[in-house]
């Protein structure tokens, strides 16, 4: 990380980029919502886009809770496969007008149930929209000439850690029918129907779902609820990613590599707060967060950094500097940038690389690197050897891209 003086923001439009972490409802076109909501007659906090900034897609939040408030609104008016399939296509055209060609969209299809839709609708519903894209885009000359990669996607499933009987109609039902189960065991039930969802979906109706995620509030709501659900998960060769060290110290970082396997780890910001160890058979909280680090770098465990929503979520990180990001790089993580959510963090995939690039100076050997690990570590849907080839594309244009600019010379700043 040597510097990043002169930073050109239009090569990083220009870069094929990889997008890891994103939420469906959380980057929903205010415009978008605005006219769904309009067509069900339904009240929002504000009627114009500006309004809606300034009451739901703040630029601060108290807390996490406080964040999640801010999805309420657009699962509620993605009810239908119409309302899914507008909001999937435009986050897909979205993506790709800034440059990313690789897009895992997630979701929890639960909260969109109801109304005569059923899981597989839901998946169907959003594939259909990110096809379109797809389509659209893969028809330009440089693309079928073969020249530059194509735009490619995936799915991945979100379960929730907790929920409540107001989250949802579906999660209201599922509380009522469960009232006498064990409360430590309702919310993996609820995973482990996603996941059978997420692997027929997959296996009997040939749609790109290709991973499971597990979200929301992690203190009081261990990984180890979900233990069977991501155990299913791995027996149908589902990707595991794990919400973790978000809001809760390193130890939830621990479980979800332990529990459940994680795959890759979104957002991870707790890594290095020995602070907010809580065990107390753990003595030394610093050895104990540096052999945390060393074990996920070591085992390529992928973090997806989301830096925008990260300071949004943790007031006590005043300054982006204080960010794990630069310690994480330093640790040889393995590491993607990712928005979370464009419209919830008001983000895009060039805003995060640039804030990255200028705060911890990286230069493009680094920037390369960040996008390469993006697109190996992702959960793509084709043959291990469709991959690999789509990969070398991905890095043969980068290389094509940067290489005027770094001049043959390695360390190169912006
Ligand atoms: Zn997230």
């Amino acid at each position: 990380m040597t510097g990043s003086a002169g930073m050109d923001r239009d090569l990083l439009l220009r870069l094929p980029k990889p997008e890891l972490h994103v939420h469906l409802d959380g980057s929903i076109r205010p415009q978008t919502l605005l006219e769904l909501a309009a067509e069900m007659g339904m009240e929002l906090p504000s009627g114009t886009v500006d309004g809606l900034y300034e009451t739901v897609y703040k630029e601060t939040y108290e807390d996490l809770k406080d964040y999640l408030r801010s999805f309420r609104y657009s699962y509620l008016v993605m009810r239908d496969p119409e309302s899914i399939e507008r909001v999937s296509y435009e986050l897909a055209v979205d993506n790709q007008r800034e440059g990313v060609r690789y897009v895992e969209v997630r979701f929890a299809p639960q909260l969109h149930l109801g109304g005569g839709m059923d899981y597989i609708d839901v998946f169907g519903a959003v594939s259909r929209g990110m096809d379109r894209a797809k389509r659209e885009f893969n028809r330009r000359p440089e693309v079928e000439g073969g020249s530059e990669p194509p735009f490619e996607y995936g799915i991945i499933a979100c379960s929730l850690r907790y929920f409540d009987e107001e989250l949802s109609d579906y999660h209201g039902s599922f509380l009522k029918l469960h009232r006498h189960t064990d409360p430590d065991t309702i919310f993996g039930l609820a995973s482990l129907e996603l996941v059978g969802a997420a692997a027929r979906a997959r296996d009997q109706y040939g749609l790109p779902v290709v991973g499971v995620d597990l979200a929301g509030a992690e203190a009081g709501y261990p990984a180890a609820h979900h233990r069977e659900a991501f155990a299913k998960a791995q027996r149908c060769f589902l990707k595991k990613t794990v919400h973790a060290g978000e809001a809760y110290g390193p130890e939830s970082i621990f479980q979800a590599i332990t529990d459940l396997n994680a795959d890759r780890i979104g957002h991870g910001t707790s890594l290095f707060n020995a602070g907010a160890v809580s065990d107390p058979t753990i003595k030394d909280r610093e050895a104990y967060v540096e052999a945390l680090a060393q074990y996920i770098a070591d085992r390529r465990i992928t973090v997806e950094v989301c830096l925008t929503s990260n300071m949004q979520i943790t007031p006590s990180m005043e300054d982006l500097k204080d960010h794990p990001f630069g310690r994480m790089m330093e640790h040889r993580i393995s590491v993607a940038l990712c928005t979370d959510n464009r419209t919830v963090s008001r983000t895009t995939v060039t805003d995060e690389l640039l804030r990255a690039v200028r705060t911890f100076r990286l230069d493009l050997e680094d920037l390369k690197n960040v996008l390469v690990y993006g697109f190996k570590r992702s959960f793509y849907p084709g043959r291990y050897s469709e991959k690999r080839s789509y990969v070398r594309k991905c890095i043969d244009h980068i290389e094509k891209l940067i290489e005027p600019v770094m001049g043959g010379g390695r360390g190169q700043r912006f």
